[in-house]
């Protein structure tokens, strides 16, 4: 394990904002994983997992606690035939384990090129993009119970993953370190089955996984929803609030407020399972704040309506004040409340109830 005086947040979070942690530690093992719990818990302070930072909102206060980075980013994989079960420690940079995939012939991760972050975090929120879900080739999870240090596996199956969603966002929330995840993969074609990503290979009946991740990766490029330093869009949690699901009543009364206002642009709407699907980006830029939008040092994403941009030196507060602001416009011109992405860290109870309630 290893320790340094200075761990600034926003220096390692992809928003570009949070204070210090109070104390750092990296693991490798599961018994350094569990060496670093145990002195957390005997100092009184709480652990913090953090992976790539690319899914947090980090406080100006820093975190008093211990800031825990898992550094464990083994591949193993086992094949029988055309399916493989890989393991792939927790501190796996995520689109470098899906460039392995693609480059191996597997099919099932094409999609999801380019998210950023680290392999721990992807059962979280069920990684998602362009028709594909972490979740569905994820076979088992390994875990650290924060409280008793004790490894368990958790099935696809007792993982409960849904849009965005999985028990470790739930039902479990903070209660799990994520130290490897299993995934079942099959040789086979890419899925080439979301709109956006139809029509960019419309002309390539058959297209390579290799030419569907080239594919991803341009388009996210577009929307700025890749890692790029030099992008003026680039310091991003990604999207900042998830789509929202509503019943067909709700989405009826949302495209009639719509109508009401004038809005001309068709809402998109998708059934997934019980729900209607909504576009979050659609809701903010119709509710009046259009790409762009800023407030000082932070506004909305040029490409999309749906980012969260700190154009350099913005506090965790004011990119707090921002979604607040847009949140209580999408539901004051459309009646849906919009629930942030992003994880927040070290703020106190109740602090970002208008944000996250
Ligand atoms: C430009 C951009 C584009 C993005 N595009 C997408 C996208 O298309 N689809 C998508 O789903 N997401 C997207 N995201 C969000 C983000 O990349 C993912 O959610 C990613 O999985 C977060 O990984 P991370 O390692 O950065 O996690 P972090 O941000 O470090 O952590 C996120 C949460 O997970 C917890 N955590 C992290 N690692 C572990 C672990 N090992 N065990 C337990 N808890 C852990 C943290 O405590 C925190 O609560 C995007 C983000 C950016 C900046």
């Amino acid at each position: 394990m290893s320790e340094s005086p200075l761990f600034l947040l926003a220096e390692h979070t992809t928003l570009g904002v949070g204070g210090p942690a109070a104390h750092w530690r990296e693991a490798r093992t599961h018994v350094e994983i569990q060496a670093a719990l145990a002195w957390a818990s005997e100092r009184g302070l709480s652990t913090v997992v953090l992976g790539g930072g690319s899914n947090v909102l980090a406080a100006d206060r820093g975190i008093d606690g211990l800031v825990l980075r898992l550094r464990n980013a083994k591949l193993q994989a086992s094949r029988a035939g055309d399916v493989a079960r890989i393991t792939v420690g927790a501190g796996m940079n995520w689109d470098a384990f899906v460039a392995w995939t693609v480059a191996e012939g597997f099919s099932g991760l094409e999609c999801l090129s380019g998210i950023p972050g680290e392999v721990g975090a992807a059962p979280l929120q069920n990684i998602g993009a362009y028709g594909q879900e972490a979740g569905r080739v994820i076979r088992r999870v390994e875990v650290v119970d924060r409280a008793t240090g004790a490894t368990e596996e958790l099935s696809q199956e007792a993982c409960e993953f849904g849009y965005r969603e999985s028990i470790f966002k739930t039902k479990l929330a903070e209660r799990f370190i994520v130290v490897e995840v299993e995934f079942e993969l099959s040789k086979g074609p890419a899925l080439v089955a979301y709109g956006e990503l139809e029509r960019a290979l419309e002309n390539e009946p058959e297209p390579s996984l290799l030419r569907v991740r080239e594919t991803v990766l341009n388009l996210r490029r577009a929307k700025s929803m890749l890692l790029d330093p030099s992008d003026p869009n680039g310091r991003s949690a990604g999207s900042f609030f998830v789509n929202p699901g509503v019943s067909h009543h709700e989405a009826d009364a949302v495209e009639e407020r719509a109508r009401a206002l004038a809005v001309h642009a068709p809402m998109p709407r998708f059934t997934q399972g019980a729900k209607q699907k909504l576009s979050a980006g659609w809701l903010i830029e119709h509710s009046g704040l259009t790409k762009g939008t800023r407030r000082g040092q932070v506004g909305l994403s040029t490409k999309h309506c749906l980012a969260v941009v700190n154009h350099g030196g913005a506090t965790a507060e004011e990119i707090v004040k921002f979604a607040t602001e847009i949140r209580q416009r999408v539901r004051d011109t459309f009646g849906v409340t919009l629930t942030p992405e992003p994880r927040p860290l070290g703020f106190l109870p109740g602090e970002l109830a208008a944000l996250y309630d």
